[in-house]
């Protein structure tokens, strides 16, 4: 089937070829949604991380915060010597990690007590926001404040946390608030893994940018309320999706989380190309295998389906060859023999009239002998020309019968219409004009035998053949450059029918 249609060949491959393009893509497809979930749980066990070190810290904190107010209500504790009241308030707070130092202050804005000196600085903080907010509210509790430099000592970038000093009767009492190095947030954002587009950023509930990674003292303290991500970090407790930073327009993979209990947002993020770069790396060398395999696939079906035409071509040349005859390009008496069988029995079916001519080159020995065999295989040539001009009806076949002798297969043709071509085919011949000097009409002729078969009159196509031979031999008789038909014995003889255009044809009849 194939082997017969070299272009469903083709058309297979194609299809072949498409359906490993489609399984490629699907494959590749896959992969890609695998890199997707790697990378959103990554992203999220470093949120979950983060947040657990962070709440962590501030809780401890917080305590320490406690504390000092608690100590603050032991009762004699404000008359203890300095150095020993120094360390039961503060023993807590100073050995806590990155805190700067805790100050309790009173209700006007002025430090009491100073985890660092004793006596205290002279420091008044009465405008910072972590003294108004709980002076304005009691309801705070642990409060968070904006970034800073702090006014004296180490001037890292730090925030306070703070708590409201209440009196028993609910009144303002001042504030205790500790510093915090945001040192301590870029610390522990650089332990993460994140690769290197990666981002992880700890912002106030507002939008205050506390630390960012990658790392910038610029950014520190910045508002981010207006930007998309901010408002998208605002509307949920948590939650993930692709978003691209205000800071630096890199598209990445975010997982926010509000922080428990810490009026702080966390988010992680992990940029689109960190996430895909293995990926893509590998679905460029899978597409290339891929396109080296169907254009592998497509270029050796297209060779051989250009080898099965040549084949094809071959065979029906080899086939063509073997039906006609070298010399003349007519076809050959094998052909003529299957031709006649086959008209024959369609004719008998049709009930039509089969007509055949039989042809034959007169005194063609003698033309050989005088002009040579060469000279003689063209004038063979030139007759088969002459033949199959007129010879042009679809289903008419004129064919090389033996050495000098051509026959033609005329289906549905009466007699007369058999003459009729006979008779342009002698007249055709005789008017090449080839000299032979040796026949009495002293140019090259022919002699043309016709039979018709019309119902029962053949009974077999042999008998068709052997009367068209016969009235060849009566042309012969009769002179020669003469069309005589087929007569049968009680019909007269078969010259009685001479079509002859000229006047020595004529005197034969
Ligand atoms: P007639 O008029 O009775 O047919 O005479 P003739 O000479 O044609 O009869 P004959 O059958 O004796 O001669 C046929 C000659 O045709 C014999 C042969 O040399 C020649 N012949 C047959 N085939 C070829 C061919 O392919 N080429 C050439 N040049 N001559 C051929
Ligand atoms: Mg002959
Ligand atoms: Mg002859």
């Amino acid at each position: 089937m194939v082997t017969r249609r070299p272009n469903l060949m083709i058309a297979i491959s194609i299809v072949l070829a498409s359906a490993i393009l489609a399984i490629a893509v699907w494959v590749l497809a896959q992969m890609r949604d695998d890199a997707l979930r790697r990378a959103q749980d990554s992203v999220f066990n470093v949120s979950l991380l983060v947040e657990r070190d962070v709440s962590r810290n501030l809780e401890i904190y917080d305590l320490s915060l406690r504390a000092v107010i608690d100590g603050l209500k032991q009762p004699g504790v404000l008359d203890l010597k300095p150095a020993i009241r120094q360390m039961v308030l503060f023993d807590g707070s100073v050995s806590a990690k990155d805190m700067g130092s805790v100050f309790v202050v009173d209700e006007a804005g002025n430090v009491k007590f100073d985890s660092r000196a004793s006596p205290p600085r002279h420091i008044n903080l009465a405008d910072c926001d972590y003294f108004t907010v709980h002076r304005d509210s009691p309801d705070v509790g642990l409060y968070i404040s904006h970034p800073f430099v702090p006014k004296m000592q180490d001037r890292d970038v730090s925030i306070a946390l703070s708590r409201r000093i209440s009196r028993p009767d609910g009144s303002f009492g001042g504030v205790v608030v500790g510093t915090m190095h945001v040192a301590y947030f870029r610390k522990l954002f650089d332990g993460m893994n994140l690769g290197p587009g990666g981002s992880m950023a700890l912002m106030l509930s507002d939008g205050t940018m506390l630390m960012r990674r990658p790392y910038d003292p610029k950014v520190v303290g910045i508002n981010l309320t207006g930007t998309a991500n901010y408002s998208r970090f605002a509307q949920q407790p948590s939650g993930d999706f692709f978003g691209t930073a205000a800071i630096d327009g890199v598209e990445r993979w975010y997982a926010f989380r509000h922080i428990d209990m810490y009026p702080l947002i966390l988010d992680v993020a992990l940029s689109t190309r960190d996430m895909y770069v293995q990926w893509r790396h590998r679905a460029w060398i899978i597409g290339a295998l891929i396109a080296a395999l169907n254009v592998t696939i497509i270029a050796l079906a297209i060779l051989f389906s250009q080898q099965l035409r040549h084949r094809r071509a071959a065979e029906d040349e080899l086939r063509e060859l073997a039906r006609t005859d070298g010399l003349t390009g007519v076809n050959n008496r094998r052909t003529f023999e299957e031709n006649v069988d086959d008209e024959w029995h369609r004719a008998q079916r049709n009930a039509w009239p089969l007509s055949m001519l039989l042809i034959d080159v007169d005194s063609f020995k003698g033309f050989n002998d005088l002009y040579g065999h060469s000279a003689g295989d063209d004038a063979l040539i030139d007759v088969a020309r002459c033949i199959a001009q007129n010879v042009r009806r679809p289903g008419d076949t004129a064919a090389r019968y033996g050495g000098e002798e051509f026959a033609v297969l005329l289906p549905n043709t009466d007699e007369a219409g058999a003459m009729r071509i006979a008779e342009q085919i002698r007249a055709a011949v005789q008017a090449l004009q080839h000299r032979h000097v040796a026949s009495s009409h002293h140019v090259l002729t022919v002699s043309i035998g016709i039979a018709t078969a019309h119902g029962e009159a053949m009974a077999t196509s042999r008998a068709l053949v052997n009367a068209a031979d016969e009235a060849l031999y009566d042309a012969k008789d009769a002179g020669r450059n003469r069309v005589l038909c087929y007569r049968s014995v009680g019909q007269g003889a078969a010259g009685d029918r001479v079509v002859p255009p000229d006047a020595k044809a004529r005197n034969v009849t």
